[in-house]
């Protein structure tokens, strides 16, 4: 084995690390640095944490404390399978101490260094709950209903589907996803939107539940600094027709089963498929819906027809039977009046009457 002389100390040594022999290379060594105090900056109201010139959502102050240690702590760069072990505790609502300890192998040995730190924690507001408080929004989104005014159940499915995608795009870290404002008209509903993505998600989420179309526009609302401020306001507009109505069209009775650029539906007399454009259904009429829909008493049933008691005149009638009829236990059948008609609900709507 050869042996060489420690420039440092003067000993004789097999190996040199960094030019001196083990024990004075880790005489001087230092595995790990913590400032003495270091500050936390966190948003009194809603929890989120400044780092690295943005802010982000966070859990707890614990959370904020262990990240902001974690961000100020070095360690060496030869350090390897390194074990880092926080402990902070809270002194005051504004003050947190913590000891750190670092253990790490360096050239195969394992060291350690316990440090310790005070974490004040700085308390402001945040930008989104500033913008919040102020009233900030970049789009509005109308929400209106094609010739006729939306129902209080449809507004209510609409602000569910407002919140789920809210926090959907907080999650996905869009901190302007909230709403400022909801006002309530005649027409509809307005919404005041903190970010236009979010907007522009919400609009897709309701048509995607309800049907609809949706339309974006700038206008002009004011101007900061010299320049010229927009918003965007979405104008979504809600289905002419829900699925379960019943729209009178060329003489033809058809039960709305879904409406977006097209209308699909089930034609009531022989419960064949139908589809057509808006152009195609301009001239159509609201006639009814499947929520009028009662029980009449299956009289007898032929082979392509069957008789009924009409439960309005208490007279018997004729109806064509559909294909795939299957008579029910208690021989009552879902029946609906249209216009001096009475029409057999179609066997894919009978499970949603009751
Ligand atoms: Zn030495
Ligand atoms: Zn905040």
């Amino acid at each position: 084995m050869t042996s060489t002389i420690c420039p440092k100390c003067g000993k004789g040594t097999t190996i040199l690390l960094s030019g001196v022999c083990r024990e004075c290379f880790f005489q001087n060594f230092v595995l790990a640095q913590l400032p003495q105090v270091i500050q936390a900056r966190l948003c009194a109201t809603c929890g989120a944490r400044f780092a690295r010139g943005r802010w982000t959502d966070e859990d707890d102050i614990e959370t904020v404390v262990l990240k902001t240690i974690e961000d100020n702590l070095s360690i060496h760069e030869a350090a390897e399978d390194i074990e880092v072990c926080i402990a902070p505790r809270q002194l005051t609502p504004h003050m947190y101490k913590a000891e750190v300890e670092v253990v790490a192998a360096i050239q195969g040995e394992r060291i350690n260094a316990v440090l310790s730190t005070e974490i004040r924690i700085i308390r402001e507001s945040c930008e989104m709950c500033s913008r919040m408080s102020g009233g900030y929004f970049e789009g509005i989104l109308q929400i209106r209903a094609t010739d006729r005014t939306p129902t209080d159940d449809e507004l209510a499915t609409c602000l569910r589907i407002v919140d789920m995608t809210i926090d959907r795009m907080r999650a996905k870290g869009d901190r302007l996803a909230f709403i400022t404002e909801t006002i309530r008209s005649k027409e509809g509903l307005d919404l005041y939107i903190g970010s236009v993505n979010s907007g522009r998600h919400i609009c897709k989420a309701i048509i995607e539940e309800m049907g609809g179309t949706f339309t974006e526009s700038p206008s002009l609302f004011g101007q900061k600094d010299g320049r010229e401020v927009y918003r965007i306001t979405f104008s979504m507009r809600l289905p002419r027709f829900t699925p379960g109505d019943i729209i009178s069209i060329r003489n033809r009775k058809i039960v709305v089963k879904h409406m977006e650029k097209k209308l699909t539906g089930t034609d009531l007399a022989d419960s064949s498929r139908f589809i057509a454009t808006e152009d195609e259904i301009a001239l159509a009429k609201h006639v009814g819906n499947i929520r009028d829909a009662v029980n009449a008493v299956l009289v007898s049933e032929e082979e392509h027809e069957l008789m009924i008691l009409d439960p309005f005149t208490f007279r018997t009638v004729n109806v064509k039977k559909p294909s795939g009829f299957a008579i029910t236990e208690d021989e009552e059948i879902p029946v609906i009046r249209i216009e001096d008609a009475l029409f057999l609900l179609p066997p894919e709507w009978k499970k949603n009457d009751n």
